[in-house]
């Protein structure tokens, strides 16, 4: 039997309000608070407090609904989700249930069959929960940090139209683009302010209905999602072929060993008890403040790169690729002061120096490149003073330095030799020097001529004119087989 597999994706972002949810307490970045110093009655759950909806956060969850293109709610309601967690003072996790901030949207990602529409079920607002860390050694105990509680949530559900790991990621990239190029949310996930849950079932291929789910919980990156999805559909297929029943229920990742564990039986939403909060009124949004919210949007990813693409004139995924990443934007605008040198420029960031970044670990938030200097090697290798090897040298000893270009070629030495005589010398010398590789390219082994221009290329430091190389190499190869001929 031939399979298929079914994903629906839950989302979940911290929305980049200035106060939590429901109450005044400043949301603050959890790598830099001392534990427990953001709280407030309202958010710790004591008895006697009442919440208070925050506008901030509703029309930073409307924006993303509008984005989607769905439809928000003229009324929606706030629900009491229970159930008993260390990490949730309340006892119950204030969320949108039945009426949810907004409904049926969709949303258009790039697959490698082409473009494919998402179909969004719902958008929701919730309150984020507190942060338990479990100590093991030399006791065990665990700590609870309420920073996080309350902090602003918007829940993004994807119907079940998603098929592969590859097009999850391409979803889940693309809504991580949209929520910060509408400034809805960070989407860091290094800060768990974006998380996945994957909802996976398998169908034979074909078929309409829809097969038991698993649903993965707590996917922190792209990575593990893809690797856990691709994990999961496997053990599917097994438990299927061996004429099995998937059961439904939530599970967990582990992402040393690369497996899925179960965790619990998928919990019936009657298990939580949910019920129409009772402090908090409805939620009621009228055309006029959508109408507000619409005018105030920012341009969404795709208008900022066509924008982007007609201004610079560059390809289509070269525009994206810039704008994936805010701060290589920034960097990018930082040394693009020659309009004509936007495609070079483009390509050289995403190209050696993304490579160099890569290498050394560090994230284009954390490039210690001065745009300027960017700007000047390239200006460099515009006119001919520096050739692509030299540039690439250049580039790396920057990154290692710090220095700026003129500092490392006037230290180095760095020139780049375009005199025919003084390189027509090295190029007879690299001959003479290797005779074997000689007589084998005179034997008709012509790829060997790319291998001289290596050899002539490092013999300089990378410094020749690899143009005039070229054309004294042919020359000087052309003659050899020449002289063959007349033998
Ligand atoms: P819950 O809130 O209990 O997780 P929902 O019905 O809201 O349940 O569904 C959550 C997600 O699961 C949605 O993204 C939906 O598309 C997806 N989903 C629902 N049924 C299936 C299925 N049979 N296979 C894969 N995904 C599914
Ligand atoms: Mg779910
Ligand atoms: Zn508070």
């Amino acid at each position: 039997m031939d399979y298929e597999a079914v994903i629906g994706l839950e989302v979940h972002a911290e929305l980049s309000t200035r106060t939590k949810m429901f109450c005044a307490c400043t949301v603050t970045d959890p790598a830099k608070s001392e534990p427990n110093s953001a709280v407030c009655p309202v958010c710790l759950g004591l008895p006697g407090t009442l919440p208070v909806i925050n506008r901030q956060a509703v029309e930073l969850g409307l924006r993303v609904a509008l984005a989607l293109g769905c439809t928000p709610l003229p009324r929606s309601i706030f629900a009491r989700k229970n159930y008993f967690y260390p990490d949730l003072p309340k006892g119950y996790q204030i969320s949108q249930y039945e009426t949810p901030l907004a409904v049926n949207g969709k949303f258009t990602i790039r697959t490698v069959a082409g473009e494919k529409v998402i179909r969004i079920r719902r958008v929701h607002l919730e309150e984020d929960t507190g942060k338990l860390t479990h100590i093991t050694q030399p006791q065990a105990y665990s700590l609870v940090d309420l920073n996080r509680a309350g902090v602003p949530l918007l829940e993004i559900v994807s119907e079940p139209d998603l098929c592969n790991p590859a097009e999850a990621r391409a979803y889940a990239v693309k809504l991580q683009q949209l929520l910060r190029a509408i400034e809805a949310s960070s989407a860091d996930m290094e800060k768990g302010q974006i998380r996945f849950e994957a909802n996976i079932s398998l169908r034979p291929r074909g078929s309409q209905l829809l097969g038991t789910r698993t649903e993965i919980k707590n996917l922190n990156s792209f990575r593990s999602m893809e690797r856990a999805i691709t994990y999961e559909m496997q053990r599917q297929q097994e438990v299927l072929l061996s004429g099995g029943l998937v059961e439904q229920q939530t599970v967990g990742w582990n992402e040393d060993t690369g497996v899925t564990f179960p965790q619990r039986g998928k919990e019936e939403a009657h298990d939580y008890r949910y019920f129409p909060d009772p402090d908090l009124p409805p939620l009621v949004v009228d055309s006029a403040w959508l109408d507000r919210i619409r005018r105030e949007m920012p341009d969404l990813p795709e208008e900022r790169i066509r924008q982007f693409q007609q201004k610079y004139s560059v390809p289509l995924e070269l525009a994206e690729q810039i704008l994936a990443d805010p701060w290589l934007e920034q960097f990018f605008l930082g040394c693009t002061s020659d309009i004509l040198l936007a495609e070079e420029t483009a390509r050289w960031l995403i190209g050696p120096l993304a490579g160099e970044l890569n290498a050394r670990g560090i994230g284009w938030e954390a490039n210690p490149l001065a745009p300027t200097n960017m700007a000047d090697l390239l200006a460099r290798l515009q006119t001919g003073s520096i050739n692509q090897p030299m540039a690439k040298q250049l580039l790396k000893w920057m990154l290692d330095t710090g220095k700026n270009p003129e500092e490392i070629i006037a230290r180095e030495g760095m020139v780049q030799v375009s005199d025919v005589d003084s390189l027509k010398t090295t190029i007879q010398a690299v001959l003479h020097a290797h005779p074997a590789e000689v007589s084998a390219y005179r034997k008709g082994k012509v790829s060997l001529a790319q291998w001289f221009f290596g050899q002539v290329m490092a013999d300089t430091r990378g410094q020749a004119d690899p143009k005039i190389v070229k054309m004294l190499l042919d020359e000087l190869l052309t003659a050899l087989m020449g002289g063959q001929l007349s033998d």
